[in-house]
């Protein structure tokens, strides 16, 4: 069977798993993964006749997607914010939502101040990262309770060559001593644990602590709300991205921790996706 024609097998039967745009995409990146080719040669060659051993490695990861792993696990990749991240099971997958949250945080981020950013929970890297990168002149301190993703995180610093973020074992605020910040963004884990969400896409795939947060995905939140004052310089900000329903309980929570000029941004989809305070005051620890 030549190229087009092991294409078209592979993208029917991935049409009655994904849609059909999807399903093409899909069939030509795990091609491109399973031949170590970019996009352009697979469509220069078309005609080629695939080899055996070739196209029985293909179907197998046509066979693992069409078991419902994430293509994102599948290829070890994902692009965030221009950026090309590696991603295994052990960190969430990034998600196009969280581009709001960047760019949020980056219109906090002055080109010209020298300011300390700090992203709790960061995974795969994606939000320090993208953070990093537009703002060279600052230093973001990232930090996650798993050592397994903050690995996943520091090679994707090394691989982007991007070297002003600080990383650290710590759960949320604990390993941070009297360290202050003038940005602190956060994609904590915030589904409710009974979401039906959870059992569907790429979700059952990955990691739970960052998905789950208790019984009204707000348990994450509230512990940052509740513990960030003690982190914030004065007329810090705090930013966070939370769920599609979750906008008015965390501007609440907010409020009622005393931070001020709360606003809400909206993701690609039009929800309501990411809410950010300003903090006044300072207090001690
Ligand atoms: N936005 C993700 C989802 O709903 C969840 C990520 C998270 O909990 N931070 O699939």
């Amino acid at each position: 069977m030549n190229v087009h024609a092991v294409l078209q097998v592979a993208q029917t039967a991935l049409a009655e798993f994904v849609n059909s745009s999807e399903a093409k995409l899909e069939a030509q990146l795990l091609l491109q993964h399973a031949l170590k080719v970019n996009r352009a040669w697979l469509i220069a060659h078309e005609n080629d006749a695939l080899q055996a051993n070739i196209h029985a490695a293909y179907r197998a990861l046509i066979s693992r997607r069409l078991n419902g792993e994430p293509i994102a696990y599948i290829l070890g990749v994902r692009e965030f914010y221009g950026l090309q991240l590696k991603v295994t099971p052990d960190t969430l997958i990034p998600r196009p939502d969280t581009e709001t949250l960047v760019e949020a945080a980056l219109g906090n981020i002055p080109q010209n101040k020298i300011f300390c950013i700090l992203d709790l929970g960061t995974g795969t890297g994606a939000l320090a990262l993208a953070i990093a990168k537009h703002r060279p002149h600052v230093t973001v301190t990232a930090v996650d309770a798993s050592q397994a993703a903050l690995n996943i995180a520091i090679e994707n610093a090394q691989n982007l060559n991007i070297n002003n973020v600080k990383f650290m074992l710590s759960d949320w605020f604990s390993a941070l001593k009297n360290q202050k910040f003038d940005v602190i963004a956060s994609n904590p884990p915030y589904i409710e644990q009974n979401d039906v969400h959870l059992k569907q896409g790429d979700l059952p795939w990955e990691p739970i602590s960052a998905l789950v947060a208790g019984q009204d995905g707000l348990d994450a939140i509230r512990h940052i709300i509740q513990h960030v004052q003690y982190y914030l310089n004065p007329h810090g900000w705090l930013l966070l991205e939370h769920g599609y329903n979750q906008a008015a309980r965390v501007a609440d929570l907010l409020n009622q921790a005393g931070f001020v000029e709360i606003i809400h941004l909206q993701d690609l989809a039009g929800m309501q996706r990411v809410t950010l305070g300003c903090y006044v005051v300072t207090n001690q620890p």
